[in-house]
């Protein structure tokens, strides 16, 4: 049998809401619907586009084809500056990539083993140095679509990233911190005092550098290792909706708000009694991957 990856986004899950774990990754529940998917697809206008980036585009044609497939996604295009993003994917494609002698992979996955199970990440942007003399720098650049360019929220999946890549390329810890370099990638973030700043300043603010000291990546994947370790030990036959743990990920859960009784196995009681109400379009089925 094949074995199941694990992500950031599967060891994250089970640390927010083991209910919403149980249902995604162990009954592998999924949940059309469109209601609450804004957040998300706002940020998804802008990968589609920075996917497909060519040099030739200009702000105005990167600015249209965002709004345009905002639109499409159910977002209000002029809720988001995607004429800001469209200025600052230039200067981060033409500059801060197209400046360096590297092979520029978009969309592309790092795989690794943690704790005796595969682990896979999905790195928005990978640059791998064309020339390799054993001092060769590498670069992991994950775009974010938050309001702000904090990084502390990321560290922990680019950390992720990092590690992986690093083993992958048959580095050490020492040798990942020093040649594998991980930043955040900000296009729709509010820069502090953007109105004095040029575009290339502004550009520049949004994309955050995520330092590691050694002790800090070997904590973040020991960290990892024991969340696996639990998932492991985890008797899911004795779950129950108790497990419901209602965080800031309810706004984004495919499985928020829908009542008992919707469904034999899925539903979420305690967002439901919370006042989050599913509405009742929407359609249950099973995750083919
Ligand atoms: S809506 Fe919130 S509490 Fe309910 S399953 Fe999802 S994450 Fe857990």
């Amino acid at each position: 049998m094949k074995k199941e990856k694990f992500s950031y986004t599967r060891i994250s899950c089970y640390q927010t809401c083991r209910w919403q774990y149980y249902l995604k990754y162990v009954k592998k529940f999924k949940v059309e619907r469109t209601d609450n998917t804004k957040l998300a697809n706002k940020g998804i206008a802008f990968h589609e586009i920075a996917e497909k980036y060519k040099s030739t585009d200009t702000i105005d044609d990167l600015t249209a084809a965002m709004r345009a497939r905002a639109t499409e996604l159910s977002v209000d295009p002029d809720e988001y500056d995607y004429r800001e993003a469209a200025i600052r994917l230039r200067w981060f494609m033409d500059d801060f990539v197209g400046k360096k002698d590297v092979k520029l992979e978009r969309e592309s996955w790092v795989n690794g083993e943690l704790a005796g199970v595969p682990f896979c990440g999905a790195l928005d942007v990978r640059l791998t140095p064309k020339k390799k003399d054993g001092a060769e720098h590498y670069y992991i650049v994950d775009f974010k679509s938050g309001k702000k360019a904090d990084t502390e929220s990321y560290r922990s999946q680019l950390a992720l990233y990092t590690h992986l890549w690093g083993a992958e390329l048959g580095f050490d810890f020492d040798e990942t911190i020093e040649r594998v370099h991980a930043y955040a990638f900000f296009p729709l973030a509010v820069v502090p005092r953007a109105s004095t700043l040029s575009d290339e300043e502004r550009a520049m603010e949004s994309l955050k550098k995520i330092h590691f000291t050694i002790d800090q990546l070997m904590a973040y994947v020991a960290q990892y290792e024991d969340t696996v370790a639990k998932i492991k030990a985890e008797d899911w036959s004795r779950i129950d909706e108790k497990s419901a743990d209602i965080s800031f990920v309810c706004s984004f859960c495919q499985f928020a708000g829908i009542p008992k009784g919707f469904h034999p196995v899925v539903h979420c009681a305690r967002t439901y009694d919370n006042g989050v109400k599913a509405p009742r379009s929407i359609k249950i089925g099973l995750d083919a991957r």
